[in-house]
């Protein structure tokens, strides 16, 4: 780190910490998968023996709030837990562990592959591109990108090239390249048990449990900020309505897809206020306070960490 980032991070966290004085800090963090995978080239996905020894040490080391829950009468440090994506093993693996523990959680569900036969497409990426199992032949190269692909190393080099261009291609665009490189490898991409979605009937014994709220996660899991207002908008109330209708219940929440600075814009926020969410999640590290902004809330992402580095992680949360 250079002088300049080193003085704007000292400023940063002097700010945070004049701010804790003012108003106790509370952290939001972002997991997406509790699982045992092979594989897990995303880095999203802890297991459920650190999940457990994570909300373990949480619980007893802070009160945990409920996302859609007031905040303003907080006055000690707090952590809210939340989920991205609305993958299965957010029932079979991550709520009984928060049932066991006495803590809730707000899932936040992409409406749009909810029981269906196809896996998220990143996850579908993977599979065509970084499957070990999957040997291309040596001369193959992909032409868009005049990569090789003889070796994991070129391959994940491949993976993240067109991980890129999906991210902010429409629906339709995504498809398309998906298609156009199951044509290039020759693999077929089939829907694996560890990598589904929930299905109706997980999502609804979900939203049905005390330690369990849902939100909504667009439509398609689409970066919105790539998108025009209209089609922004459709993925937005479209996946909220969609998902409100599968449980039967009214939902006040939402996470932006992806959710960095760059992934919403200031179309984004205006669709948030205009369906009268009450508080939105963003992707990107801070503390929330009284003043701070209910339609781009900060949350610290969490990988698959020992209970070492959690801890100082968690510790450093609260003013980095
Ligand atoms: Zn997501």
């Amino acid at each position: 780190m250079n002088m300049t980032g080193t003085l704007k991070r000292i400023l940063k966290v002097t700010s945070n910490i004049g701010s804790n004085i003012i108003d106790a800090p509370i952290v939001v963090l972002l997991y997406h998968r509790v699982a045992r995978l092979q594989e897990d080239f995303e880095l999203l996905t802890v297991s459920p023996d650190n999940f457990d020894s994570q909300i373990a040490y949480i619980k007893s080391h802070y009160p945990v709030l409920r996302f859609d829950e007031d905040w303003s009468k907080v006055r000690t440090p707090a952590v809210v837990i939340t989920f991205d994506d609305g993958y299965a093993d957010n029932y079979h693996n991550a709520l009984p562990i928060l049932e066991k523990h006495n803590v809730p959680a707000t899932f936040f569900v992409t409406s749009g592959i909810l029981d269906v036969t196809h896996e998220f497409w990143w996850d579908e990426l993977g599979q065509i591109i970084l499957d070990s199992t999957h040997r291309y032949p040596e001369e193959w190269i992909d032409y868009d990108t005049q990569i090789l692909t003889r070796n994991i190393d070129e391959n994940r080099s491949l993976y993240q090239y067109q991980q890129k261009k999906l991210k902010s291609a429409s629906v339709e665009e995504r498809r398309k390249i998906l298609d156009n490189l199951i044509e290039w490898s020759g693999k077929k991409t089939y829907l694996r048990d560890d990598f589904r979605s929930m299905d109706y009937y997980e999502l609804k014994q979900l939203h049905a449990n005390n330690f369990a709220a849902i939100g909504s996660h667009t439509l398609n899991h689409v970066q919105l900020s790539a998108l025009d207002y209209n089609t922004q908008f459709n993925e937005i109330s479209e996946g909220h309505n969609r998902l409100g209708k599968i449980i039967g219940a009214e939902l006040n929440t939402f996470s932006y897809p992806f959710g960095a600075i760059e992934d919403y814009n200031l179309d984004s926020l205006s669709i948030c206020k205009t369906l009268g969410f009450k508080k939105v999640a963003a992707n990107y590290p801070g503390q929330y306070h009284r003043w701070s902004d209910n339609l781009q809330i900060p949350r610290k992402l969490v990988r698959n960490w020992d209970m070492r580095f959690f801890k100082s992680y968690l510790k450093r949360a609260f003013y980095l």
